[in-house]
């Protein structure tokens, strides 16, 4: 496996509280790896973001040259670097889903600076994984300080064919893997999960000087006598158009009403498949940040569902952990995080589609009609 071929994917990865899935999707291009050192700087490509303290483990599909999932995990240790409790727990459980799909190989990859590369500690971590990988095994285990240019990295488990044991990391930034997501997707993958996180930040509500938005009371008022129907238009029709820089307070309390009525959010999910769907992440980006409280959690969890079905697990992660701490009960986002967590992929969101357009066929709504290309 010294010369790995791996199909990139629209980028990938997972969710706060260190809980982190990735997928990677289908997509023509491939890319090449030389050594374990190419492939170990394209890891924050595949993950969307550069991780530091965790376990990445990366997992070869029946084909043995495509990686199907990425995973990572933060690294629960003790102060002797062996994993707790709840990360034996988390590693068998990873090691579950890593073995659902036929998988062919698993390799990991551990990025710490707490303990030295060569620590004995990374042989009990290699060890856990290699017994809960069953009759499949752990083939390589390497580990890293950080993911950043001239760290050396160090081939702790298994043998990465004549390749040595031992090297020098390239550039993540500049990876074979994060420059053919850039030219593919015409995305930079490498934020840091911080910025991520801020995008979704909390901004003023409106632009006028007297706002008196607050949080679940005038909002539903505001759409009095709207029905279903004009609601959903009127979201398309700022999907279509932006949201106006001045919007002012009861247009906004109408659109927070509009995503919060089920049939129409429902309706809405179907913009994540749709050529619309960067304008629609534009507009759930900039409601998310807007909104407080149930508005915001509906907003986010749009957001959330368009970079899941993306293939963009990273994001997507971010945008449901924001959703939940908004509003904890709000069920869609929650049921989303599970899939999310469950490595379940983007291509299984695809069965709401129909009940998508038929929710916005009952309102007599026509939605963008599905693109072509879709994260698998
Ligand atoms: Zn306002």
């Amino acid at each position: 496996m010294h010369n790995v071929t791996v199909v990139p994917f629209r980028g990938p990865a997972v969710s706060l509280s260190g809980r982190t899935v990735a997928y990677m999707t289908t997509d023509p291009r491939t890319v090449t790896f030389r050594d374990p050192g190419d492939l170990i700087a394209a890891v924050p490509a595949m993950v969307g973001f550069i991780p530091e303290r965790s376990l990445v483990l990366l997992v070869f599909d029946a084909s043995g040259t495509r990686i199907g999932v990425t995973m990572r995990h933060d690294l629960d240790l003790d102060s002797d670097g062996i994993a707790t409790e709840a990360m034996e727990v988390m590693v068998a459980h990873l090691c579950e889903i890593c073995l659902r799909d036929n998988t062919s190989g698993v390799i990991a990859l551990v990025i710490d600076d707490r303990f030295d590369i060569g620590a004995p500690c990374w042989d009990h971590l290699f060890a856990l994984i290699d017994s809960g990988l069953e009759d499949v095994g752990l083939y390589t285990g390497f580990v890293v300080a950080d993911m950043a240019l001239g760290q050396p990295w160090l081939n702790r488990w298994g043998a990465m064919g004549t390749h040595g044991d031992r090297g020098i990391l390239d550039d993540p930034r500049s990876s074979a893997m994060a420059v053919a997501h850039a030219v593919t997707t015409g995305r930079v993958v490498l934020r840091s999960r911080g910025e991520m996180v801020d995008s979704t930040a909390r901004t003023t509500h409106c632009a006028d000087p007297v706002c008196t938005y607050a949080v679940d009371s005038r909002t539903k008022t505001a759409a009095i006598g709207v029905d279903d129907s004009e609601l959903l238009r009127r979201v398309l029709d700022v999907v279509l158009h932006g949201l106006d820089t001045h919007v002012d307070c009861t247009q906004l309390r109408i659109l927070e009403a509009a995503i919060r009525r089920p049939p129409v959010r429902d309706a809405l999910l179907a913009l994540a498949v749709s050529d619309v769907a960067d304008a629609a992440e534009a507009v759930w980006a900039e409601l998310t940040r807007r909104f407080r409280g149930g508005g915001r959690a509906c907003a986010a969890t749009l957001l959330g569902h368009l970079h899941y079905v993306r293939g963009d697990g990273a994001m997507a992660g971010v945008a449901l952990d924001c959703a939940l701490d908004s509003d904890v009960g709000c069920s869609l986002a929650a049921l989303l995080d599970r899939s999310l967590r469950a490595g379940l992929r983007p291509s299984t969101l695809h069965e709401l589609l129909p009940t998508s357009y038929a929710a916005a066929d009952k309102l007599g709504v026509i939605m963008p009609a599905p693109a072509e290309r879709v994260a698998g």
